[in-house]
C-alpha cells in the first residue's frame, strides 16, 4: 500500500542551500515536500508531528567506498554477498549513512562474474541504507601502488576496452570504477566506457601517474580521484602528481575521496586538500569488515584481526589493516582537521558524494522533491535518527533511556504549587526541559 501519510518534523534546524535554517521538514511518499504548496493547493495538515528537540537535520551521508562491515567483506564472500550487503545496509544507518557503494577490490574475472550480477541497486527504507551501485576498485591499477590489493590479479589493457569487458562482464550494476590512467590504452578505455555507460563515473587511483596523465584522464571523462594521498605519487614541486589536479582550474567536474579516520591520512593533508578545493572534498570511510564490531579479536575470512582503540590491526601486531571509523566520526574528524564550518563538513559527506555521482537533484540535499534520506544529529554529530526513503531506519535508544520526569514544589506567601518537568537528554550534548504543568506552559 502506498504511504501517503504526511509527517512534519518540527523544533529542528535544517541544512538547506548551504546554510542552517530554523525550519520544519515535511515528507510524504518518501520525498521532501514544500509545505507552502501543500498548504495552499491541497489545504492539508500533517498526519504526524515529530518533535526533534532542537536537533539538526542533515541530508544522509553517502559512502562511495566501503569494502564491508559488521563481519562481512563484499569481495571475499562471493556466495553470500547479497546477505552481506543487507547486513551492512542495516548497520551503517547507525552512522548516518543512507546510501553507499559496496566496493569490490581487485579480483579475478570469475569473481566479477559471480558477484556483479548479485549486487543490484536497492532503494533502501526501514530495512537500511540504499545501494546506489558497485564501486569497482581495480584490477586495472598500478602494481607499484597496489596497497592491500592482490598483485596476482592485477591487469593491464592488452586489448583495450575488450579486456575490460572480458574482465568485468556486464556492468549495469556499476556506479564507480577506479583505474590507473598510465596503463597503456587506459585513456581510450575511459572514453569508450563513458560512451557506453554515461552514468558510470570513472575515478583515477592506485596510480603511478604524473599530473599530465591525470589531466588527460580528466579530459577523457574521469571525474573523481580515489582516496587522495593514499596509493599515488606524492607531491613534488616539478611534478605535483594528482594533488596538482586538485589545484588545477578546469571546467571539467572533479571531486576526490578523503579518508579522515585520523590514521590513514594526516589531518594536515586533509587540511591542504580542503584549502585548495573545498567543494571537491568527498568523505569516504574505505571501511573493512571489522567496521561496527566490538573491541577484541575477530576471525574474518582467513584473517585474524584485533579491534582496539577505534582501529583494526592484524592480530598480535601493530600493523593497521584498514579503516573502521564510522562515517559520522569521519565527518567530525574532517571538521576538526580542516577547521571548516559544520555546513562544509556535512556537505563533504552528503552533497559532494551525490554530485560525484550526478544525483544531487535527488540525494545529498533537503531540497523540495528530493528523496527523504536524512539524519537527526546532536551538537556532537551523534546520530539520533536516520530516515531512508521516508522511513525511519534507525533510532538511538540512548535518548529514550535518558528521558525522565521529576517534580518541583514551589511555595510563596500566597500559594504553593507543583511543577512537573520532563528532562530529556540527547546523548552527548543537548538537555531539554519540558514543563508538563499546563498552567505554566508559556
Ligand atoms: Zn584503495
Amino acid at each position: 500500500m502506498e504511504d501517503v501519510k504526511i509527517i512534519k518534523f518540527s523544533n529542528c534546524c535544517l541544512l538547506r542551500d548551504h546554510t542552517i535554517v530554523k525550519e520544519d521538514l515535511w515528507i510524504r511518499r518518501g520525498k521532501i515536500l514544500n509545505p507552502q504548496t501543500l498548504f495552499f493547493s491541497e489545504k492539508k495538515a500533517p498526519d504526524e508531528i515529530i518533535d526533534c528537540w532542537g536537533a539538526l537535520i542533515s541530508p544522509g551521508f553517502i559512502d562511495l567506498q566501503i569494502n564491508g562491515g559488521f563481519g562481512t567483506d563484499f569481495t571475499h564472500e562471493k556466495e553470500n554477498v547479497e546477505q552481506g550487503v543487507t547486513v551492512v545496509a542495516k548497520g551503517v544507518v547507525a552512522h548516518g549513512v543512507t546510501a553507499f557503494l559496496p566496493t569490490i577490490v581487485s579480483s579475478s574475472p570469475e569473481t566479477y562474474s559471480t558477484i556483479l550480477p548479485k549486487l543490484r541497486k536497492r532503494m533502501g527504507g526501514e530495512e537500511g541504507a540504499a545501494v546506489l551501485g558497485v564501486h569497482l576498485e581495480g584490477p586495472f591499477i598500478s602494481p607499484l601502488k597496489k596497497g592491500a590489493h592482490d598483485e596476482k590479479v592485477l591487469q593491464s589493457f592488452p586489448n583495450g576496452y575488450e579486456t575490460l569487458k572480458e574482465t568485468y562482464g556486464r556492468m549495469h550494476n556499476v556506479a564507480l570504477l577506479t583505474l590507473a590512467p598510465e596503463i597503456p590504452n587506459a585513456l581510450d578505455v575511459i572514453t569508450r566506457v563513458k560512451k557506453d555507460y554515461q552514468k558510470l563515473i570513472i575515478s583515477i587511483g592506485h596510480t603511478n601517474a604524473d599530473m599530465d596523465t591525470g589531466l588527460k584522464a580528466i579530459e577523457c571523462g574521469a571525474s573523481f580521484i580515489t582516496h587522495l594521498f593514499n596509493c599515488m605519487n606524492l607531491f613534488h614541486h616539478r611534478d605535483p602528481g594528482l594533488l596538482g589536479l586538485v589545484a588545477t582550474v578546469t571546467d571539467k567536474p572533479l571531486t576526490f575521496g578523503l579518508i579522515p579516520d585520523g590514521l590513514h591520512t594526516h589531518p594536515a593533508s586533509i587540511r591542504i586538500a580542503h584549502r585548495v578545493k573545498p567543494e571537491g572534498c568527498v568523505i569516504v570511510t574505505d571501511a573493512i569488515s571489522a567496521l561496527g564490531l566490538p573491541e577484541g579479536t575477530h576471525h574474518l575470512g582467513v584473517n585474524k584481526i584485533d579491534v582496539r582503540d577505534g582501529a583494526a590491526y592484524i592480530s598480535g601486531t601493530e600493523t593497521l589493516c584498514g579503516s573502521i571509523r564510522p562515517f559520522n566520526h569521519c565527518v567530525k574528524l574532517f571538521k576538526t582537521s580542516t577547521g571548516c564550518s559544520l555546513v562544509e563538513a556535512l556537505e563533504a559527506g552528503s552533497l559532494h558524494p551525490a554530485k560525484t555521482l550526478n544525483i544531487q537533484k535527488h540525494k545529498g540535499t533537503l531540497n523540495f522533491g528530493a528523496d527523504a534520506d536524512f539524519i537527526l544529529l546532536n551538537d556532537n554529530l551523534d546520530v539520533i535518527q536516520t530516515w531512508v526513503g521516508g522511513k525511519c531506519a534507525y533510532k538511538n535508544s540512548a535518548i529514550e533511556d535518558h528521558t525522565f520526569k521529576y517534580s518541583v514544589n514551589f511555595e510563596n506567601s500566597n500559594n504553593s504549587y507543583e511543577d512537573i518537568f520532563e528532562k530529556r537528554v540527547i546523548r552527548g550534548s543537548k538537555t531539554v526541559y519540558f514543563n508538563l504543568n499546563p498552567e505554566h506552559i508559556p
